[in-house]
């Protein structure tokens, strides 16, 4: 009788639809609720909270520390170049009292460490590459008092009382069925398959967590992750007009291949998944410095030398461990779109750690929205390490979007990146190191900037992994990565002043002159349009200068996109054999960059330090014709443009002085008369007088180099060749006693240039630091 009339009620209306849709939205909001955040949320909130408020204490002029070295750890690589990516030593000890109060540091104890009692620290810079990044802030937390609550998906499930707006319907069918697929692959490992049923009955994938100590009466200290957040994936269409995004401003998507209908919106995913729950007090875990005691110190030293890190650590912590959510606070809200393109990521290794090498491949796995993610692509730049070859295929055997490439012969990190991309299927490239941890909500925010513009190339900020206690650092705020001459990848913060002008927020993408090189998204076939990397680059280095200028002087933008947030294990060595020379190799790659793209300035990268490599009969840089080719068929503005615009506070005077060249004995000016050089009374409207003091150090007028001659007495004017050492002259290049002489470099015994008494010759002589007749001075210096 009953169901008689259940029968009749729902046939006489076409209730059944309607029934059936409201199933399907409960279960929607259910599915999407339980891929969130687990016990990140409220631990990370937390984390973040006590992370902020160390920051605000130290944060009055914190001059870098010298950084802690492991007594295995050497300062600098081979060619005295830190690792281009590397910020400023970090000065956390893995162990109290290791090795660095010898340095002069203050080493702080665990339990300082616990109080969050802020370092003392000595002065800035002192990494080695001029880097200005100040030093990360080391997210601490106590695991034993991380007791977190947890709620399972009965109780979430009674949280989510949001009603869809209709307008939301078709928008959201899509992503249902995304995460329906992406559950699956997550649940399915091999490993973890007895597991994966506990994952909805013990409730794994948590949301609104609350942290017992977590305060909520400080409205800074808001958790923005409350209740509301979990309704965010299906809330599109409506709050499309009332939210601003806070980084991710909705763009028309930019040269669009197919006209797009409107699409909707939905804030930024947090996902981060875990196939077990996760033990608070595991070594390592939400990002925390991990300590070993007295007794395996000798077993961390005996594997350091495996990756140049703390390898016996990193091996102890869990591969899923959770992260401390380091974004801004507005970046939760922040709105992407939801049919951003999908994308390949990148992982390129070679002899990469094993446990850092599945805690990359596992952060992105668990932390992205699985729609998003085409294929993982592991490229093995013939590492000669046995457990990554089928212990590595069989462990990723379990996540059918893991492939494995493997390369006959090393190919060096940039050939092996082509490899991955030519193997790619997805609509963006991302490029990672194989020792990083994607944070929260890391990939949507990269491929928003893309969707709105392809040409846009948005970079992670690269938060710090200790080398030493594997912490996962904070960095700060508004920085950009640049180069220093010659071609050093370095961190510079954007200007205060530039900042209060224009009004920028820490979540705002930031214009990035130079990437770091090793974390970024590009859209596949614009990588490809502008020719990919240069090939000829081999193994590490200067290929993120290559592919930076490229991208900004053909068209394109580098971006840091501070709601993206990747951590990455800087170490002081590379831990893997360069077939030749490492110095030579990275030598010779950046000659290749600066021969292509820097004009010009090229002399600029040469004369710091780099006067050798222009001596072709010592090194050979390889065939650059399809490099040249290239840009000329791309169109690329100049280096001067690149300068000018992009990396405007960059100072590059093409010449180091110019002007008339005044000598102090006479009191006259040089003048180049037919061929012969001549004292005049000095005279800035005679063209004849002026002559550049160039960074080849040449003394020039027109294509006219003044050179001692071949026996060192005399004069003569000869072509200007950069490559020739004996037009080369010692001018202000320090504020020794002959700062002002012109000292010839290659007479023997450093000889002088000196005017005749009566301003009649000009001749070499022996330097005298006193003597007026060798003190000369140009009109303008600019360097
Ligand atoms: N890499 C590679 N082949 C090489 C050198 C490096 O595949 O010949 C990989 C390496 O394993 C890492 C990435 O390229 O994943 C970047 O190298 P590394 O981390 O040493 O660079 P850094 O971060 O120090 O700049
Ligand atoms: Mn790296």
């Amino acid at each position: 009788m009953m169901m008689m009339k259940v029968r009749r009620y729902l046939r006489g209306s076409g209730r059944v639809l309607a029934f059936v849709f409201a199933a399907s939205v409960v279960w929607l909001l259910f599915d999407m609720a339980a891929l969130r955040i687990s016990l990140n949320d409220a631990s990370s909130q937390l984390l973040k909270e006590r992370s902020m408020r160390e920051r605000a204490r130290t944060r009055e002029p914190r001059p870098a520390r010298q950084g802690f070295l492991h007594p295995l750890q050497k300062v600098v690589g081979a060619d005295g170049a830190p690792s281009r990516r590397a910020p400023p030593r970090v000065a956390e000890v893995y162990r109290h009292g290791a090795g660095a109060a010898g340095k002069g540091e203050q080493v702080r104890t665990l339990d300082e460490k616990r109080r969050g009692r802020p370092e003392k620290v000595p002065s800035e810079n002192q990494g080695g590459d001029g880097a200005k990044r100040s030093t990360p802030g080391a997210v601490k937390v106590d695991p034993r008092e991380a007791k977190l609550e947890r709620s399972g998906p009965i109780e979430r499930a009674a949280s989510l009382q949001t009603k869809k707006p209709p307008a939301a319907q078709e928008e959201t069918q899509e992503p249902k069925r995304e995460v329906a697929k992406a559950k699956a692959v997550l649940q399915t490992p091999g490993e973890v398959k007895g597991k994966a049923q506990g994952v909805t009955k013990e409730g794994r994938l948590l949301a609104n967590q609350t942290h017992p100590l977590k305060t909520t009466s400080d409205p800074s200290n808001k958790d923005v992750r409350g209740k509301e957040e979990v309704q965010v994936q299906v809330e599109l269409p409506k709050l499309k007009e009332t939210l601003r995004p806070a980084v991710v401003r909705p763009a028309v998507r930019h040269n669009a291949t197919a006209p797009k209908k409107e699409a909707s919106l939905h804030k930024v995913l947090a996902l981060d998944v875990t196939v077990a729950p996760r033990d608070p007090a595991a070594v390592g875990q939400f990002g925390q410095a991990a300590f070993v005691s007295s007794k395996e110190d000798a077993e961390v030293r005996k594997r350091w030398d495996e990756g140049y890190f703390n390898v016996y650590l990193s091996d102890k912590i869990p591969i899923d461990r959770a992260l401390p959510d380091t974004r801004p606070d507005t970046c939760a809200q922040a709105l992407v779109h939801d049919d951003l393109p999908s994308t390949s990521v990148i992982f390129c290794f070679v002899d990469e750690v094993w446990s850092t090498l599945l805690r990359s491949v596992h952060s992105v796995l668990n932390r992205s929205p699985p729609h998003l993610i085409k294929e993982i692509i592991l490229v093995d730049d013939f590492s000669t390490k046995e457990y990554l070859k089928e212990q590595l295929d069989t462990y990723m055997s379990q996540f059918p979007k893991v492939r494995i490439i493997r390369l006959k012969e090393r190919q060096g990190l940039i050939r092996a990146r082509l490899a991955g991309a030519a193997a790619a299927t997805g609509e963006v490239l991302t490029f990672l190191d194989s020792h990083v941890e994607c944070n929260v909500g890391w990939l949507e925010p990269l491929l928003e900037r893309i969707y709105t513009d392809r040409r846009k190339v948005p970079c992670p900020v690269i938060e710090v992994i200790s080398d030493k206690d594997m912490s996962y650092m904070l960095v700060d705020n508004f920085q950009r990565g640049v180069f220093k001459w010659p071609l050093v990848f370095s961190w510079s913060p954007i200007p205060d002043e530039y900042i209060k002008k224009h009004n920028v927020a820490v979540s705002d993408p930031i214009r990035c002159p130079v990437m770091a090189g090793g974390l970024f998204s590009i859209d596949r076939k614009y990588f490809y349009e502008l020719g990919a990397y240069d090939p000829g680059l081999d193994v590490w280095g200067g290929e993120n200068m290559e592919i930076s200028f490229k991208i900004w002087m053909c068209g394109g933008e580098i971006e840091i996109i501070p709601c993206s947030r990747v951590g990455h294990i800087f170490r002081g060595q590379n831990p893997y054999k360069f077939p030749k020379d490492r110095q030579k190799t990275v030598e010779r790659n950046l000659a290749r960059v600066a021969e292509v793209w820097l004009d010009e300035y090229k002399e600029l990268f040469y004369s710091h330090g780099y006067h050798h490599l222009l001596d072709k009969s010592l090194i050979d840089i390889g065939n650059l014709t399809v490099q040249t080719e290239l840009r000329k068929k791309l169109k690329c503005k100049s280096f001067k443009w690149y300068l000018d615009n992009v990396y405007p506070d960059m100072k590059a005077p093409l010449v180091i002085a110019e002007g008339l060249i005044f000598n102090l004995g006479t009191r006259k000016c040089l003048a180049l008369q037919k061929d012969s050089l001549v004292f005049e009374k000095c005279d800035l409207n005679k063209q004849s007088q002026h002559f550049n003091f160039t960074w080849m150090r040449h003394v020039r007028q027109q294509d006219s180099c003044i050179a001692p001659d071949n026996m060192g007495k005399g004069f003569s004017l000869r072509p200007c060749d950069n490559a020739k050492a004996e037009l080369r002259w010692f001018h202000k290049s320090s504020n020794t006693a002959l700062a002002e002489h012109l000292v010839a470099e290659y007479v023997s015994n450093h000889m002088c240039l000196e005017a005749g008494p009566q301003a009649k010759s000009l001749r070499l002589s022996t330097c005298e630091p006193s003597n007026a007749f060798q003190k000369w001075q140009f009109t303008h210096y600019h360097a």
